[in-house]
């Protein structure tokens, strides 16, 4: 008698906890419950498609961001991202990738070759292993001990490019051309978590061993559950350099807008390298915790897209420099 109403004491208290933390729930959600993906460049419109999917269904930001991305990683068309990324000037197809959830957890991988779906290997990172970035060949033998299939990722276009350019072996980037675009994704969950992916095939024709900000937590990529999420392409050592996605996350901390914060990050990049704006690009993307969205970017021609309750939108970052 006495176990029976310890149980269900036990049952009771269980219950009533379970309805609190319901409670404690509709209420984050009834503040949150709008829940918004956006990623860079043209191509964030069908990866969008993809996450919203997942977050239309109440699914978690986490998963959204991966399987986002991953649309873009497996395009043999899309030749920044990849499969079918553009190579680096020795003819290899170098990856770089990295995810943030809404408690921290973080995964990364760089500088890794023959795995077509990076974004999933640094999510295995974060899950599966002490540590928070494995690269080059550690990390492809992660991978294939993880079960990634090993493939040939230079496509024949890709590979057709890649000679051309040999002929003059000119590493020359064109800003917004696509030889350097990364898709980064942010989103809010109906939870009102966030979670973000960035990955890349990094700059074509760079050196050998090259690593950008995109698998950089902190530089191409930063979320923090309490105030918002940042995620960047472009010049990559120019994010590195102002630690930028950090850098956006925490002027929103102070009070910035998402646009504001972006703008401002951007601002660090033009006053340092006046003597050098024409060769570069840098666009972030951002997203506080109530689900308000910005962007800014150096130079005219950046786009990003925003998928949320009013469908799946493209739009033009305002810019520093341009007409
Ligand atoms: N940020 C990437 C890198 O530097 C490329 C890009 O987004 O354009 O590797």
């Amino acid at each position: 008698m006495k176990t029976q109403s310890r149980r269900q004491f036990i049952k009771k208290s269980t219950l009533t906890a379970a309805a609190f933390s319901l409670l404690a729930n509709s209420n984050k959600a009834g503040q949150y419950q709008q829940a918004v993906v956006l990623s860079t460049w043209n191509f964030g419109l069908k990866a969008n498609e993809e996450a919203w999917r997942i977050l239309s269904q109440k699914g978690a930001a986490l998963d959204a961001v991966e399987a986002g991305v991953k649309l873009v990683e497996a395009d043999p068309n899309e030749r920044s991202v990849g499969y079918g990324g553009r190579p680096d000037r020795d003819g290899y197809v170098t990856l770089d990738a990295c995810i943030m959830d809404h408690q921290q957890n973080i995964g990364s991988v760089a500088f890794l070759q023959h795995i077509k779906h990076p974004i999933s290997v640094a999510r295995a990172v974060m899950e599966k292993t002490p540590h928070v970035m494995l690269v080059g060949e550690g990390a492809l033998q992660f991978a294939l001990s993880k079960g990634f299939k090993k493939e040939n990722l230079l496509t024949p276009e890709s590979e057709k490019e890649w000679k051309e350019w040999l002929k003059t072996s000119q590493y020359k980037p064109i800003v917004n051309i696509e030889n350097h675009d990364t898709i980064g994704m942010i989103a809010l969950d109906s939870q009102g978590n966030l979670s973000g992916a960035c990955t890349t095939s990094g700059m074509a024709f760079k050196m050998h061993g090259r690593v950008g900000d995109s698998p950089i937590i902190g530089a191409g990529l930063y979320v923090d559950n309490e105030i918002g999420a940042a995620t960047a392409t472009g010049n990559g050592e120019e994010v590195i350099r102002i630690a930028g996605c950090h850098l956006v996350v925490e002027l929103m901390r102070q009070g910035r807008t998402p646009k504001e914060a972006c703008k401002e990050a951007v601002e660090r990049v033009f006053k340092k390298q006046q003597q050098r704006l024409s060769d570069i690009q840098v666009g972030f993307i951002a997203l506080n915790k109530q689900g308000q969205y910005g962007a800014f970017c150096l130079q005219k021609g950046f786009s990003y897209a925003v998928y949320n309750d009013s469908g799946n939108n493209l739009i033009s970052s305002d810019y520093r420099v341009g007409k």
